[in-house]
């Protein structure tokens, strides 16, 4: 260590490791150095050997900030055209989820508002709520399609997605969830999945669109059956497997997306004690989104203290969608999960870092400060970690640093 020189030497009161099993890691007036975008080294000043200058070319001292690792939102549906606050009004007024979508509205309203919207439009709209999440510590989301069903616009929205991340500063993953909904012109839901494994997952997976494939299984979604025929398809083709399970109703999806190791389910209102040992044994996490559970005033909470018991990693992200979930705040989203679900503070943070970024399979790479791992840091202004959560409507992030390079927020 004390004859590398390093790129930049970041100095803080905390940092926040998110590396120990339960509790943040804390390392008191600690250090971390920065090679090649990574983390080469991180400790206590007091490990240092003075002058400081002599460690590395940059040193920057954040003082009485503290550092965490840059957040992580594993489930959005960030890239539709429209939105849905006329449905909003509506249900307020106290139309009914099934006069709406019979006059137009519902997912079929975005499904149109995204057809027709240029790529242009999308691309400028995305960004815009990709750097809402960028100016609260957010360095890697995750985007679904969804809301194209055929062909050209679900492949247009994966390449949008990818595109986003050469433009901006986050990390992105892609998720294909062709089985979002039934498109209108198809009459039945086997003859939709059939296309779906026979002409687009081939193709997705041919051009590195998508790193995953999501399936909405659900009484008013995709059976079972036709969940396990796009799962056999993905995993033949070497995508990586998501779920949105047990939303509503507890229909085994979580054992199916077990069965296939799954990266993530997702929702799991409704999952049962031998759903939890599913994806406890599979190593699967569980994504808790408390946005959809407060927009569609759930009254059923996930099993947080079944979760516990088996050990299973709880992930926590926005679901952003115009649907159920219109949320551009992940910072909002732990303090949902705590107070609706229960989740601590230090779990709630764990939930949009070290297993957000295991919900994405890149727990070697991100979610943690260690050695070893692309240097994405945030910076706080706070003096209690428990903030993160307790603050609701304000935003301590000071700064966000992607693999080693300062982001201006
Ligand atoms: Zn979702």
């Amino acid at each position: 260590m004390e004859n590398q020189v390093w790129d930049s030497l970041l100095l803080s009161r905390s940092i926040l490791t998110m590396e120990a099993k339960h509790d943040y890691g804390e390392i008191n007036n600690g250090a971390i150095g920065i090679k090649d975008g990574h983390i080469a080294w991180i400790g206590s000043q007091t490990e240092l050997s003075q002058p400081y200058s002599q460690l590395a070319n940059t040193i920057i001292d954040y003082g009485h900030h503290f550092l965490s690792p840059a957040l992580i939102d594993c489930h959005t549906h960030l890239i539709y055209g429209g939105q849905r606050a006329n449905e909003f009004a509506l249900r307020l007024a106290g139309k009914t989820y099934a006069e709406i979508a019979l006059a137009g509205g519902g997912i079929n309203a975005t499904v149109h508002a995204t057809r027709t919207a240029s790529d242009d439009d999308l691309f400028r709209i995305a960004s815009q709520r990709l750097l809402n999440l960028q100016r609260e510590g957010v360095g890697c989301v995750e985007i679904k399609s969804g809301y194209g069903l055929d062909t050209d616009t679900e492949l247009r929205l994966l390449r949008i997605a990818r595109s986003l991340q050469d433009h901006s500063q986050i990390k992105i993953i892609t998720t294909y969830l062709g089985a979002h909904a039934l498109p209108p012109e198809y009459p039945s839901a086997d003859e939709y999945i059939d296309f779906i494994c026979r002409e687009i997952l081939p193709k997705i997976a041919t051009e590195h669109l998508a790193d995953a494939v999501d399936v909405f299984c659900e009484h008013i979604g995709f059976t079972l059956m036709q969940t396990e025929q796009v799962f056999k398809t993905a995993r033949r083709l070497g995508l990586a497997i998501k779920c949105h399970a047990e939303q509503l109703s507890d229909i085994g999806a979580s054992q199916l997306a077990a069965k296939y190791q799954a990266l993530s389910v997702d929702h799991l209102e409704f999952l049962s004690e031998a759903g939890v040992k599913a994806i406890a044994q599979s190593g699967t996490v569980a994504v808790l989104l408390p946005g959809a559970f407060y927009m569609l005033q759930e009254t059923q909470k996930p099993p947080i203290a079944l979760l516990r018991k088996h050990q299973v990693p709880m992930a926590i992200a926005t679901d952003m969608n115009p649907g159920t979930s219109p949320v551009g705040s992940l910072l909002l989203m732990l303090n949902m999960a705590c107070i609706f679900f229960g989740l601590t503070p230090y779990e709630a943070l764990a939930g949009v870092t070290k297993h957000a970024a295991k919900a994405l399979g890149l727990e070697k790479t991100h979610g943690t400060l260690q050695p070893g791992k692309v240097a994405d840091i945030a910076v706080w202004d706070i003096k209690d970690p428990a903030e993160l959560a307790y603050y609701i409507g304000f935003n301590p992030c000071i700064q966000l640093i992607k693999a080693g390079k300062k982001i201006c927020n």
